[in-house]
C-alpha cells in the first residue's frame, strides 16, 4: 500500500503507527497499544492510503486525548517508587551487594547492585521471582485446603489475563500481580485454585473462591480499575 508513514506526529511527540489491513474490517478502527503507546489503525482491505491518512487526521484529537488518559509509564530506575504487594518501595542502586545477590529488599527499599545499565532488567527479574514465590506459597496452601494439588507455577507477562489454570494443575500468572495489594493477589490465586474443583464460572465456583479469599468482588473491581496502570510498569 503506498505512503502511510510508520510514525504519527502528535502534540505530545511522535508515536509509532501500526497499520493492520484486515479482510473482514468494514471500517477504519483506531486503538492504542497500552504496551508501547503505538497507534494502531485497522483498515478495510481495499481502503486507500489517502483515505487512511485523512481518517488519521480527522481523529487526531481523539488520539491525543486517549494518550493523555493513559496512566504514566513507570520505568524501573534509581529513585523510582513501585508497590510490592501494595507496599511502596523505592528502587535504590547500591554499589555493592555484600552477598545479597543482584537485588534484595530492605524496609521500603528495593536495592539493586551491579552495573547501573542493567538495573531495570534486574528489577524485573527480581519482581518475577518474587511473584513466583508469593503466588506459589498462596497457591499451594489454598490447594491443600480444598484437597487439590498444584503441579507447577509459572509467571509470564500476560496482558489479557491475570491467571490461568490447566486441568492437570499447572497454573500461570502475570508477574505484575506482585505490584498489586496482597488481598488482590489472594483473590487471583483463589480464582485459579477454585478452578481445580470447578472448571466453570458457576455459582459453586464463586462460592469456592469466596471461601478461599473473602471479598472477591472488591478485588475484581480493583483489578479492572488498575489494569492499565499495572501494565505501565517496567
Ligand atoms: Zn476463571
Amino acid at each position: 500500500m503506498g505512503a502511510v508513514p510508520e510514525r504519527i506526529a502528535l502534540s505530545s511527540g511522535e508515536r509509532p503507527l501500526k497499520i493492520v489491513r484486515r479482510r473482514s474490517a468494514r471500517r477504519f478502527i483506531l486503538r492504542l497499544d497500552d504496551e508501547d503507546d503505538a497507534v494502531i489503525l485497522t483498515l478495510p482491505r481495499y481502503a486507500s492510503s489517502a483515505a487512511a491518512l485523512r481518517f488519521l487526521d480527522d481523529n487526531r484529537g481523539w488520539i491525543e486525548q486517549r494518550l493523555d488518559e493513559l496512566p504514566p509509564r513507570i520505568v524501573f530506575a534509581d529513585g523510582v517508587e513501585i508497590p510490592i504487594l501494595g507496599v511502596p518501595h523505592v528502587i535504590r542502586h547500591r554499589a555493592e551487594s555484600r552477598g545479597h545477590g543482584a537485588a534484595w529488599l530492605e524496609p521500603g527499599t528495593l536495592c539493586v547492585a551491579g552495573d547501573p545499565r542493567h538495573l531495570a532488567r534486574r528489577v524485573t527479574d527480581f519482581l518475577r521471582e518474587r511473584a513466583r514465590h508469593e503466588l506459589g506459597l498462596r497457591a499451594r496452601a489454598m490447594a491443600m485446603s480444598i484437597g487439590r494439588r498444584v503441579l507447577r507455577i509459572s509467571v509470564r507477562d500476560t496482558r489479557t489475563r491475570w491467571g490461568s489454570c490447566a486441568h492437570d494443575g499447572a497454573l500461570c500468572f502475570s508477574w505484575r500481580l506482585i505490584l498489586a495489594p496482597a488481598a488482590v493477589v489472594d483473590y487471583v490465586v483463589a480464582h485459579e485454585i477454585a478452578h481445580l474443583k470447578h472448571m466453570n464460572h458457576g455459582a459453586r465456583f464463586w462460592r469456592a473462591v469466596e471461601d478461599l479469599a473473602p471479598g472477591s468482588g472488591a478485588q475484581r473491581s480493583w483489578l479492572r480499575r488498575n489494569r492499565a496502570r499495572l501494565l505501565r510498569f517496567g
